[in-house]
Parts: structure tokens; C-alpha cells; sequence
């Protein structure tokens, strides 16, 4: 017998893998791939100060493809481009990085077991459910369910990118209802091309439309997967004789803005391998962490959806006039929005409102 029963290889599963081993626990992780890291369903994009933070468990250096300065971001006819100063973003390789997360957890003394699905004979008194957006461990366990889903598509194309590290992001209500289309670039002739749309919707045939008007004519994808973008009410439980904490996509720890859950997966699964065998401690220990980063996308989203996800030319004209581009790229945060709220933001705007009246530059 274990004292913890990992369900699920991803990065969630992974790094609450390698920290409660770290902690002295005995553990096994089950994924029920025959490889860790296959499918890849990801475009791997990911914030340098997250990767950073996680580093101290995988060096991400090992699985970097590309480095991403700035992002092209297109609302319906509008278009802004923001580079910040403070934050840049890496493509990495999401099977190399998942990879290197299950080698250090077997490292460290992890038992890893491939090619077994879980979904009730669980080998210790604690589960994990890292088991992604379709959960059977939430399902098994009766937890809360996730109400609000994206569909998306994405493959590897063939494409020139007017700038190598530049993401580019189309908001459109009727090309991207509910969520994006993004053109991730890999290097100088190949990018990552896919979108989102919300559930129940089909996204089919919105990516035949978006691959056409980039002048693909193949519409090829390697990567057809749902992403939650609500958290769950509840994480953590104790039932049936099993202390059970969700973590990861499972737990819906993902941006609702942009289906970003490497950075806050990873993070929360630290916590699980310390604190899964006292549920309420891990519920609360993540939450005190995360909750208002993720409660903070969630809110944007919110807002974004009464648009049906493309906010209106006006406002971002506005924005553009408020210059609150250049207050993103001075401040903006990729991950911690929690972290921008502070007394600091008004100052910093003051001055970049100030510098422009007085044609200074920042
Ligand atoms: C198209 C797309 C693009 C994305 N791009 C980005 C991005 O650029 N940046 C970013 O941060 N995030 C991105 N994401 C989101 C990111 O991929 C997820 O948030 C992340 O993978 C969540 O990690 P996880 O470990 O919780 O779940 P997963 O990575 O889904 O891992 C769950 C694992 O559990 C295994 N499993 C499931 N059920 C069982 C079972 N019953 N028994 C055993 N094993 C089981 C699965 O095989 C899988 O390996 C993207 C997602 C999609 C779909």
C-alpha cells in the first residue's frame, strides 16, 4: 500500500508526484498513456516567470523551442501589439517538459506506473485526481462539476511569421465565439495555428474558416482537446474512507482567459503532494496561493463573454486612448494578475500618462 495514489501524468500529476516524495512519502502515479507527454495536446506557451518559478523541479531550458517578446493581439478590425518590459513567454516542448517532470519524480523515488487507466481501485487511502479536464476521479468522488468548457483544434503548420517572437491572438464573436484563435510561432517558417470555441459548440469548422483565411488550404490538426475555464467550487473532500484533493485541469486551476493551466497546474500540484492527506489544508493552502490569480482571469472572461468574447471596437480604441497598452506592457503580468493590484499600478499609470503629455519617452 502507498500513501498517496497519483491519477494522471500530466504536469499537475507530476509535480504533486515529485513534491510529496520530497515530503518522505511513498507514492504511485498512474497515467494511462503508454508514454508520459503523449498525446501532446498544447501549444506549450508559458510565461518565463512561471517556468522560473518551477524550475527548481524541471529545468525548462531543456524543453525550450522558442521565445515569445510580444504578442499581436487583433479585436475583430482593431489591432494592438504589446510588448512588456518585465514579462516574456516561452514555447516549449510540452512532451519533453512532462517527460523530464515523471524522470525527476522516479528519480527522487516515485514509482511511476504506464498504460493504467484509474478510475476506481485506488492503491492508497489518498488519491489525487490529476486525471485532466475530463475527470473521472471528480466524477467518481461526486465533486462539483465544472460547468463552463472551450473546445478547441490546433496543428503545425508551415507559416511565416512576420516576427518569430510574436504571438499573435484574434478575438472575433463570430470566427472565435466564447474564446481565441492563436498563431504561436515555433520558429521563423513553422507556427502552432489553433483556436478555442465555447462548448457545445463545434470548432470544426470555425478553424476550416480560420486556416483558409491564412491561406491554408489543408485544415490538419494534431491537437483536438477541451480546456475548463471555471474553477471547481470544490477541490478536496473526504470520502468513503479515501482523503481525495483534484488538481490541475481537474480541478479547473486554468486562465479563463487565454486556457493557460502549465503554471497554475504545476504550482497547485506542489501543494497537493505536501498537503492531499489533509484535504480542507490543501483547499485552502491553494486558494490562499492561487484563487484570486485564477478568480481574477475567470472575472475577464466574464466580462469578455458579454461580447461573446470580442470586445468592442470603441472600447479598445479607448483603451488604446487611455493608453492602458502601454500600462500591460510596463506592468503586465502573464499569470499573477493579484500581483498587479497594488499601490504601484496607479503610480506607474500616473507616470505613463504624464510621460506622454510631456513627450517623454518610458
Ligand atoms: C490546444 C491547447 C493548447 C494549450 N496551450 C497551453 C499553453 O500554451 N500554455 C498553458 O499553460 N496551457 C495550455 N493548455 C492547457 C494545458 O495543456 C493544461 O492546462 C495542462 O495540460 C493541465 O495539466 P494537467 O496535468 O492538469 O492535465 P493533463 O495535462 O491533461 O494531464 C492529465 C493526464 O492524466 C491522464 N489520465 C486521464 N485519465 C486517466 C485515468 N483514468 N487513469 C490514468 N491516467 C489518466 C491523461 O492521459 C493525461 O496524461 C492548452 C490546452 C489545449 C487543449
Amino acid at each position: 500500500m502507498y500513501d498517496m495514489h497519483i491519477v494522471g501524468g500530466g504536469p499537475a500529476g507530476c509535480f504533486a508526484g515529485i513534491s510529496a516524495v520530497q515530503q518522505g512519502k511513498k507514492v504511485l502515479l498512474s497515467e494511462e498513456h503508454k508514454r508520459i507527454g503523449e498525446p501532446e495536446a498544447c501549444s506549450g506557451l508559458v510565461s518565463k516567470s512561471g517556468l522560473e518559478a518551477l524550475s527548481s523541479y524541471v529545468d525548462y531550458r531543456k524543453a525550450k523551442i522558442n521565445e515569445i517578446k510580444s504578442a499581436k493581439i487583433v479585436c475583430g478590425k482593431e489591432e494592438i501589439i504589446v510588448r512588456p518590459k518585465k514579462e516574456s513567454a516561452v514555447v516549449i516542448c510540452r512532451k519533453e517538459f512532462d517527460r523530464m517532470a515523471a524522470e525527476r519524480f522516479v528519480e527522487e523515488g516515485g514509482k511511476l506506473e504506464l498504460g493504467k487507466k484509474v478510475t476506481r481501485k485506488f492503491q492508497a487511502r489518498t488519491v489525487v485526481g490529476a486525471d485532466g479536464p475530463a475527470s473521472a476521479i471528480a466524477e467518481h468522488f461526486g465533486f462539483p462539476r465544472i460547468e463552463k468548457y472551450v473546445a478547441t483544434l490546433q496543428g503545425e503548420f508551415s507559416y511565416r511569421c512576420q516576427d518569430k517572437h510574436q504571438t499573435e491572438l484574434y478575438f472575433s464573436s463570430e470566427h472565435f465565439p466564447g474564446f481565441f484563435g492563436w498563431i504561436i510561432p515555433i520558429n521563423e517558417e513553422e507556427a502552432k495555428i489553433g483556436l478555442g470555441v465555447r462548448l457545445p459548440l463545434h470548432p470544426l469548422i470555425y478553424y476550416k474558416r480560420f486556416l483558409s483565411r491564412l491561406g491554408i488550404k489543408e485544415a490538419k490538426f494534431s491537437v483536438s482537446a477541451v480546456i475548463p475555464i471555471q474553477m471547481r467550487r470544490q477541490t478536496a473532500i473526504e470520502r468513503g474512507g479515501y482523503r481525495v484533493a483534484l488538481v490541475g485541469d481537474a480541478a479547473g486551476q486554468v486562465k479563463a482567459t487565454t486556457g493557460g493551466g502549465i503554471f497554475f497546474g504545476a504550482s497547485c500540484g506542489i501543494l497537493a503532494g505536501k498537503y492531499a492527506q489533509q484535504p480542507a489544508k490543501y483547499e485552502s493552502e491553494w486558494k490562499k496561493s492561487y484563487w484570486l490569480d485564477l478568480a481574477l482571469h475567470q472575472q475577464a472572461r466574464a466580462i469578455l463573454d458579454i461580447w461573446g468574447g470580442q470586445p468592442p471596437s470603441l472600447l479598445v480604441r479607448a483603451a488604446k486612448m487611455a493608453l492602458f497598452d502601454e500600462l500591460i506592457e510596463q506592468e503586465g503580468k502573464m499569470d499573477r494578475w493579484s500581483q498587479m493590484v497594488s499601490p504601484q499600478l496607479p503610480l506607474a499609470y500616473g507616470k505613463i500618462v504624464l510621460c506622454r503629455l510631456f513627450g517623454v519617452k518610458t
